[in-house]
């Protein structure tokens, strides 16, 4: 297994690896880049087949940290953690506690936060021996009512930033009947839902778990369709919400929206897929931009919280989004090869 020649390495600062017999921990942490301040990221448990497997997961998690906390305006790096392991068989709070003592060897350079696989109460195992973890709220956000569940700021920014797309391409500020298609309608998928109803938006949704259907039928009146009908719907925007690569070969052609706006991760199955977009038209929120929200919410409730600085920094996705809207236009590239330069010029300069 390569390091250094890896596809993914992009001359990361720091690659450790650490085993601990005595609890079974086997781990990798990633800190690709540290020059606007510590690599923040998740650490997640998952049962990877093979360990190279494992270290091409956290190394494209990690840089991808980077550029997504640069274009959020953060003061933080890039990094980010993987366990292998299956969370519901090998988890216990040694185990965890024993990752805390992997962080605190980094001395800052990666802080952890929580991740798929692990929650808020195995960041706080860790934190029983390290400083270095993210998302646990402070008083500050505790006094005003905030969880470090980052879900609900995720949804507010993915409405802002949808609220932009749709400027942008359709010239239109008010969403009254603006038809959109969510899918995925989960954590942030749901919350989107409520405020784009609210706006007086009309709503298709699919989930495959289908209470989470229901509830949107029952509390925006949305029309539920199956999970293969969500891509070719007559609608104005299409809002991914639920898992990565959904913009693929088969899926593209498909799409009638002319906006894709939605808080899911790795959207595009390929970066070719960015452009195939552009060249039919749609204008492609950048996912990771788009979905900051998140990482913005646990800055602040880690920063001494303010409820209104947080929201206008949630509010600027809207602008960033807008910036690479208007670069890519001029340039007549995809969205997603601007969102990369802009946050190249902000952690590289
Ligand atoms: P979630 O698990 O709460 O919701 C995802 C929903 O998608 C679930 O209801 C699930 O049943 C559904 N789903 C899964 N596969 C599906 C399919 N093939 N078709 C339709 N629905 C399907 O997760 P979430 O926290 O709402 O996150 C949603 C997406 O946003 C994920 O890609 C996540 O990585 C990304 N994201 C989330 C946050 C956050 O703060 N939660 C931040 C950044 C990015």
């Amino acid at each position: 297994m390569s390091v250094f020649s890896h596809p993914e390495y992009d001359a990361h600062e720091h690659v450790a690896f650490h085993q601990d017999p005595v609890t079974g921990l086997k781990a990798i942490i990633a800190v690709h880049s540290t020059r606007l301040g510590p690599g923040l990221g998740g650490c997640r448990m998952w049962p990877y087949a093979s360990d190279a497997e494992a270290l091409t997961d956290v190394l494209r998690l990690s840089r991808g940290m980077t550029y997504k906390a640069a274009l959020a305006g953060l003061p933080q790096g890039g990094g980010k953690s993987v366990i292998l392991g299956d969370p519901r068989k090998h988890k216990t709070p040694e185990l965890m506690r024993a990752m805390g003592r992997f962080v605190n060897n980094l001395g800052g350079a990666y802080i952890a936060a929580e991740d798929s696989g692990t929650s808020v109460a195995d960041v706080r195992l860790m934190a029983e021996a390290t400083a270095h973890v993210g998302g646990l709220a402070d008083a500050h956000a505790q006094a005003a009512g905030r969880s470090g569940d980052p879900s609900p700021a995720t949804a507010y920014g993915a409405f802002v930033g949808l609220k932009a797309a749709v400027k942008f391409q359709l010239g239109r500020t008010d969403l009254k009947g603006l038809k959109v298609a969510i899918q995925g309608v989960g954590n942030v998928g749901y919350r989107l839902a409520k405020y784009l109803h609210e706006a007086g938006a009309q709503l298709w949704v699919t989930d495959i778990h289908y209470p989470a259907v229901e509830r949107c039928v029952l509390e925006f009146g949305a029309t539920a369709v199956s999970m293969e009908r969500i891509f070719g719907l007559e609608v104005d925007v299409f809002a991914p919400c639920a898992l990565g690569a959904i913009l693929n070969d088969l899926t593209i052609p498909e799409i009638k929206a002319t906006v894709i706006a939605g808080a899911a991760n790795n959207q595009l199955l390929q970066a070719r897929h960015g452009q195939d977009l552009m060249e039919r038209g749609i204008l492609y929120a950048p996912d990771y931009a788009i979905n900051a929200g998140g990482i913005i919410e646990i800055f602040h409730e880690t920063h001494g919280y303010d409820e209104v600085k947080a929201k206008a920094h949630l509010d600027r996705i809207g602008d960033t989004l807008t910036a690479i809207f208007q670069r890519a236009r001029d340039q007549h590239r995809p969205t997603g090869a601007i969102a990369d330069r802009m946050a190249e010029e902000i952690f590289r300069r």
